[in-house]
């Protein structure tokens, strides 16, 4: 492995001059290690768009972000919390349920890895990852996926590059409508979850909105309204711990037996943790059982499938049904 320097941050501060002070040479800000070191590093994933970290700033050694604090309207957790943390934690579990957090990995990586490294963890496209492969993603000139085995790849919104977002939290915690905050060289912004993700064309080398020199420091989450109903499935291809092949979270509130309001999000469809606007549509306002069918087909209409992953529209279209059902308590 190529050797390089490790900061151990203090303060929020602290990781920002950091920044700063080596903002000519390629930095990485670092949570638990289980993607940056012990995949992309190690595994020697690094192209000309792609540098080999010179510079790892640790976030975990910052108290304030390894704080969860609740207030009137919400809970912010912070980006250094691990995936553990934030499964115990009793004020998350009493507004809403963790499922998504428990199905990431493994308890041996759940506790280490961190929130912040969750939410922006980098694809596990087999061609981005394969040090054969100078990929767009890598600062080269094609999408292996387009002509090679795509079995995992995305059928929604892939063009250019067609990874799917890797992050079961980061699916979950957009159908919660939460709120990324983040500081960096520039000062510190807020950035809702539904624009926080950017898909290839927007910029083929990243998949969020943050610029080199910033990072996320918490994650916001609104307290849901009473009565909201909550809805978790992940398909995987195997009973250990993998990644999603499709992933659905449904959160939603009822005005008798009809929709209300809410979001159904996707994960393992999409470059960026997909919200199924179209399925939301079909059922606003109507009555859910009656119409959950119908809804869950809209799905068909945004899918682009490539050639070996048309399956995943079916799984969709057939999650997206189970998980309101589940829901409801059906
Ligand atoms: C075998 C295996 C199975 C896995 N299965 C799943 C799964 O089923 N579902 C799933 O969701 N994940 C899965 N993962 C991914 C795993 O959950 C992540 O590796 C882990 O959550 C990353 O956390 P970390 O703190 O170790 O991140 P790190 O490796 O430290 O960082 C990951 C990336 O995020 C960036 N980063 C870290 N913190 C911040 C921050 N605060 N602000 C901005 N950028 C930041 C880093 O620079 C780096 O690019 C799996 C990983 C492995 C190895």
């Amino acid at each position: 492995m190529r050797a390089f320097e490790l900061y151990d941050a203090t303060s929020v501060s602290q990781a920002v001059d950091l920044l700063r002070q080596h903002g000519d040479r390629a930095v990485k800000v670092l949570g638990g290690g289980s993607d940056l070191v012990g995949g992309m590093m190690k595994d020697w994933v690094h192209g000309k768009g792609l540098p080999f970290p010179d510079v790892l700033i640790d976030l975990t050694t910052i108290k304030e972000l390894t704080a969860i604090k609740v207030d009137g309207g919400s809970v912010t957790v912070g980006a250094a919390v691990t995936l553990s943390d934030v499964i115990d934690n009793k004020d998350i579990q009493s507004r809403f349920p963790v499922q998504a957090a428990q199905s990431v990995a493994s308890p041996l990586i759940r506790n280490f890895g961190t929130l912040g490294g969750n939410i922006n963890q980098r694809p596990r496209c087999w061609f981005f990852r394969g040090e054969d492969f100078n990929c767009y993603k890598k600062g080269g000139d094609f999408c292996y996926a387009v002509t090679g085995d795509n079995r995992y790849h995305a059928i929604i919104g892939g063009e250019l590059c067609y990874i799917v977002h890797p992050s079961d939290t980061a699916t979950a915690l957009l159908a919660l409508d939460a709120k990324a905050k983040i500081t960096g060289v520039g000062g510190s912004r807020d950035v809702a979850f539904d624009s926080y993700f950017i898909g290839p064309r927007e910029d083929v080398l990243r998949e969020n909105v943050l610029k080199p020199n910033e990072f996320m420091t918490h994650v916001e989450i609104p307290n849901p309204a009473s009565g909201t109903k909550f809805g978790w499935t992940k398909l995987k291809d195997r009973q250990v711990y993998d990644f999603a092949l499709t992933s659905v979270a449904a959160v939603f509130t009822l005005d008798g037996n009809s929709w209300k309001d809410g979001r159904i999000t996707l994960g393992g469809v999409s470059p960026v943790p997909y919200r199924a606007k179209v399925v939301e549509d079909a059922l606003k306002g109507k009555d859910i059982k009656a119409n959950v069918k119908q809804a869950a087909a809209q799905i068909r209409t945004v899918a682009r499938p490539m050639s070996l992953n048309a399956y995943k529209v079916d799984l969709a279209q057939g999650l997206i049904e189970r998980t309101i059902l589940d829901a409801l308590g059906n």
